[in-house]
């Protein structure tokens, strides 16, 4: 199948979007507080401020504005103001690539914060029937160090700010070219249904519990029915079992959640995960059993990635369900996707068919999906740093709207990041 870009889609005007500048403040990712106070530190009167804040806010978030150009019902010379102050800017695009199944990937590049340099994260787009699911990066590397994990690698280098966050949003609306037409009828909103980005997880790069008030800033804004308008149950959070923010994650930002477990025993948790030699399992599935909210409707997620020999055998398998019980529960059984120098391999086919046949007994539906064509470069737990640089040319080529690289989906990606959340 042969991969076209929709440029009808792209929002409007065609060409390069302006780049996030290091030193002036965006207004991206602030909270209506924060814009507030923002807007009065340049003169702009305290009676209007309420008002100014909501048409901004609807202009980067419901419409995707770039500038403060596009803002036709804001007066000229305040547009002019604001533009002096602020930017809207996007970070730079250093790749994108699409695969034959729709699955896209980019390269972002954000400025340097501080005295900091230029830092390079992975934003992952999964189209499925019916639904699109963007695997959003929460820090650039991570503190933590799971043994079969890419990222875990990688020493961080630092949190993302909640604009930073919020950034990979918009830039894959603004790249899909998913803005609604018809926001007359829907009073302005964005409407809940035919979006291409209608659920996100928090499973690129990094520990989002690490980075929780950033997290926390961003989601509430995705979350904000006057804005993206994302709704809470099509959010999903990732975490390693970082237990005292478990809690704070279902009452203060209240998305649905997804623990990365991965084994069944402390012995081994504390390899894979070594986190757990900080919250073992026992303190991780008292902190799940009290998540706040959790029904049958809103059941937690737990990962549970198929390494050979290592945590897929049948006692494994019956351990887990066995350890969830009473708690209202999906599993995702994900293949591990090697990467080079990783010391594990994916658990057979036959492994995994025989592992899910227990959990599926048990009454979990456990989706494995079927291997789709080769892996390209990036996967979860490898993201960024294994990504093939796009060529100059190239580069070019994507700024001025032209076909980009075209690539295989990656399965296990899809394995991890499909499924969560509300259709
Ligand atoms: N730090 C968070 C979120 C990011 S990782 C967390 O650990 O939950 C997203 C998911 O990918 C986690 O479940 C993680 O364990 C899994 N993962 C990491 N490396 C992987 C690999 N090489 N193959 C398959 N899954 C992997
Ligand atoms: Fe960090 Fe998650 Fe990778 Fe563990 S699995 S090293 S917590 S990104």
């Amino acid at each position: 199948m042969a991969v076209t870009l929709d440029l009808s889609r792209r929002p409007s005007p065609a060409g390069p979007v302006p780049r996030m500048p290091a030193e002036t403040p965006s207004l991206v990712g602030m909270t209506r507080e924060e814009m507030g106070a923002a807007l009065v530190g340049i003169g702009i009167p305290e009676r209007q401020v309420r008002m100014r804040v909501g048409q901004i806010w609807h202009w980067i978030y419901v419409r995707g504005a770039t500038s403060f150009d596009a803002m036709t019902n804001v007066a000229k010379e305040l547009r002019a103001i604001l533009a002096d102050a602020f930017t809207l800017a996007r970070p730079e695009i250093v790749t994108e690539q699409i695969s034959r199944d729709g699955t896209r990937k980019w390269l972002l590049r954000f400025p340097p914060r501080g005295a900091g340099r230029p830092v390079e994260i992975e934003t992952v787009y999964i189209p499925e029937e019916g639904r699109g699911t963007l695997c959003v990066s929460s820090q650039v590397g991570c503190t933590l160090t799971c043994s079969f994990c890419h990222t875990g690698t990688q020493t961080l280098v630092r949190n993302l700010t909640a604009e930073e966050i919020l950034a990979q949003i918009l830039v894959a609306r603004d790249r899909l070219g998913d803005y609604p037409n018809a926001l007359q009828a829907t009073d302005g909103r964005i409407p809940s249904e035919g979006r291409l980005v209608s659920n996100i997880v928090m499973m690129g790069m990094g520990e989002p519990l690490y980075n929780f008030d950033a997290v926390k800033q961003a989601l509430l804004i995705a979350t904000d029915g006057d804005g993206l308008s994302l709704s809470k149950r099509r959010v999903t959070l990732s975490t390693s079992g970082v237990v005292p923010y478990i809690g704070r994650t279902g009452a203060e930002i209240g998305t649905m959640l997804a623990i990365s477990l991965h084994a069944v025993r402390d012995d081994l948790r504390d390899i894979l995960v070594p986190l757990n030699k900080k919250y073992p399992l026992k303190d991780l599935l008292a902190a799940c059993r009290a998540y706040p909210g959790l029904s049958n409707a809103r059941r937690i997620t737990f990962e549970y990635v198929m390494l050979d020999e290592i945590n897929d055998s049948l006692a494994d398998a019956r351990e887990l369900v066995r350890l969830l019980k009473g708690i209202p529960a999906k599993i995702n059984l994900i293949p591990f996707n090697p990467w080079p120098g990783s010391n594990y391999g994916c658990s057979s086919w036959d492994r995994i068919e025989a592992f899910a046949e227990v959990v599926n007994a048990a009454g979990y539906a456990s989706p494995i999906r079927t291997p789709r064509g080769r892996d390209i470069l990036a996967a979860c737990g490898q993201l960024k740093s294994e990504s093939e640089r796009m060529r100059k040319r190239d580069r070019d080529a994507l700024d001025a709207g032209a076909l980009p690289l075209e690539a295989e989906s990656d399965w296990a990606m899809r394995a991890m990041v499909a499924g969560h959340g509300e259709d």
